[in-house]
């Protein structure tokens, strides 16, 4: 059996109870060495076998996993965040699939939403922005041209920008030409919930510069968007005059 567990943006006690308690009982564990904190190792046990999947391909990982699953052993392959985000794991998924080995997910704090708690943002704010963009400049990597920086940049929404920091030049030029004012509200969040945790607030147009002066090339997340200024109109949820399933509103 294969648990792909979700580590949780940073901070060891991130994880989720479920994700804690399949690493204590793993036999192997397979984690992401480029961003997992290695703290978390320590809920393993104490003969547990650990491999540092970040200088692995992936049939070095799967090779660990067979040879695991032949002596009937459990492993934990465990990811940065949530896995469903930029985790690689499809490919894993479908080559279990095919060697007929089982396994299952435990999802994770993804890195956005302990940027939002660095932030104490609420992306989805009423009257701002209903929707949250997750996406990446193409860089090595292609991105499907039909959702490029520019036309994703045109709704004005919310926007989370993973693996851009090294980018961000190229980036804040796509995000102006599409859409966003030059005083649209901005934010770098280095290394959202470790302990070296770093918060900077900008504007569109100030985004390349607060990058490049505080030399952040990794381990940052970009955002972008009304819902990081001052201007919201509150919810109707707890609005004193709305009627809900759980609350009848007072007459205005
Ligand atoms: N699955 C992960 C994302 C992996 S992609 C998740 O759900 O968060 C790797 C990218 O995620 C990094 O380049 C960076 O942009 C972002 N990232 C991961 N952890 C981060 C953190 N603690 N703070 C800021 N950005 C982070």
């Amino acid at each position: 059996m294969v648990h792909f567990v979700g580590a949780g943006s940073g901070a060891a006690d991130l994880i989720t109870v479920r994700g804690a308690k399949l690493l204590e009982e793993a036999d192997v564990v397979i984690y992401a060495g480029s961003l997992v904190n290695p703290e978390l190792l320590s809920y393993a046990r104490e003969d547990c076998e650990i491999h540092n999947s970040a200088e692995m391909t992936l049939e070095q990982v799967l090779a660990v996993v067979k040879d695991a699953e032949a002596a009937g052993k459990t492993t934990v392959r465990l990811h940065t965040g949530d896995s469903s985000i930029y985790g690689a794991v499809r490919e894993q998924f479908d080559q279990l699939e095919a060697l007929g080995i089982a396994y299952d997910v435990c999802p994770g704090v993804s890195s956005f939403c302990g940027a939002a708690a660095a932030l104490k943002a609420e992306y989805t704010l009423p009257d701002v922005s209903q929707t949250v963009i997750i996406t990446r400049a193409a860089g090595r990597t292609p991105v499907p041209e039909r959702e490029s920086i520019r036309s994703l940049a045109a709704h004005q929404a919310t926007m989370v920008l993973f693996l851009s920091a090294a980018l961000a030049e190229k980036l804040q030029g796509e995000l102006l030409a599409g859409g966003y004012g030059p005083e649209t509200p901005a934010a770098v969040v280095y290394k959202a919930t470790w302990p070296d945790e770093k918060v900077y607030r900008c504007t569109v147009e100030t985004l390349a510069r607060t990058v490049a002066d505080n030399g952040l090339t990794k381990t940052a997340l970009l955002i972008v968007g009304g819902c990081l200024g001052k201007e919201y109109l509150r919810s109707k949820l707890y609005d004193p005059c709305f009627t809900t399933e759980y609350r009848k509103g007072a007459e205005p």
